[in-house]
């Protein structure tokens, strides 16, 4: 269970994420490399964007891929859903940012992950109004305080990049954009097999295979691991009357029926 705004090393590795070979290239150089070669960033005159926002549909990584880079990096995590740090302390959030700044650069190397940050950024003059607007105010004031956020890297979260205050994203700020897509057909069977590493498959499916399929067309990562636990499950009711003792492709059929899209075309 995750203790919201708490710190933690998290135990999500990179094997465990399918694809996005080119976010991770980025988070070694900009963030992992820099904690643990911090002496040679130094010495070079390495400096680079501290700030991101991953934006995407949901449910293709972009929390994992967050925790990742904090278990490689060995960095504490502090998690923070956006909107429950704007409805919790109503009247308070400014404090609360400022607390939560703080916290994280007492537990430095620290990853800030702003989860929906979105909801703290909305334009200004917008929707949400005056809260939202000292709100932004404060996490500009934050993200703008750089010499004091040593050690700490702040990644927000975003579906909705279109409604965030173009202020945030300068640099210095959440500077580095990185898009994070759905998979393409070869990636979903990567992601298959990240989410099999622990599981009794059948030395006969072909995990490649059924990720090309047309039936998987569309799915995020998050609906590729509804169909693997679909597919484990039917395994193992079968045990109980047949004894099967490994996930075949006869448990993969009924649950791609079962799984659709939760991302439309458009989204
Ligand atoms: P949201 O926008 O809804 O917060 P998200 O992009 O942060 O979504 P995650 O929470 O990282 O998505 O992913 C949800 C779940 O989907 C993960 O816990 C994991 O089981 C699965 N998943 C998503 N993408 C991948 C991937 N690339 N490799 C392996 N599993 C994945």
């Amino acid at each position: 269970t995750r203790r919201e705004g708490f710190s933690s090393i998290p135990n999500v590795k990179w094997d465990e994420i399918g694809g996005h070979d080119l976010l991770r290239q980025e988070f070694e150089d900009h963030i992992i490399g820099r904690i643990k070669y911090a002496d040679d960033y130094k010495e070079f005159g390495v400096d680079l964007e501290a700030g991101f926002l991953l934006y995407g549909p949901p449910g293709c990584g972009k929390t994992l891929i967050a925790k990742a880079v904090a278990n490689e990096a060995g960095a504490n995590f502090i998690h923070i859903q956006g909107p429950e740090l704007l409805n919790k302390y109503v009247g308070e959030s400014e404090l609360a940012i400022r607390t939560l700044f703080s916290r994280a650069r007492t537990c430095a190397p620290c990853i800030l992950f702003l989860d929906e940050v979105d909801a703290l950024t909305t334009k200004r003059g917008k929707e949400g109004g005056w809260i939202v607007e000292r709100l932004l105010n404060q996490l500009l004031v934050e993200l703008d305080g750089a010499e004091q956020r040593q050690g700490v890297f702040v990644i927000g979260a975003t579906n909705r990049p279109d409604v965030m205050d173009p202020a945030v994203l300068r640099p210095g700020r959440l500077g580095k954009l990185l898009y994070v897509p759905l998979p393409s057909p070869d990636e979903r069977g990567l992601i298959l097999k990240a989410l099999a590493r622990k599981k009794p498959i059948d030395d006969s499916v072909d995990l490649c295979a059924l990720g090309r399929m047309e039936a998987c067309e569309n799915l995020s990562g998050a609906d590729l691991a509804a169909l693997m636990s679909e597919a484990a499950l039917a395994a193992a009711k079968e045990k109980r009357t047949s004894g099967a003792s490994t996930i075949k492709i006869s448990h993969f059929k009924p649950a791609l029926i079962k799984t659709s899209p939760s991302v439309s075309d458009e989204q």
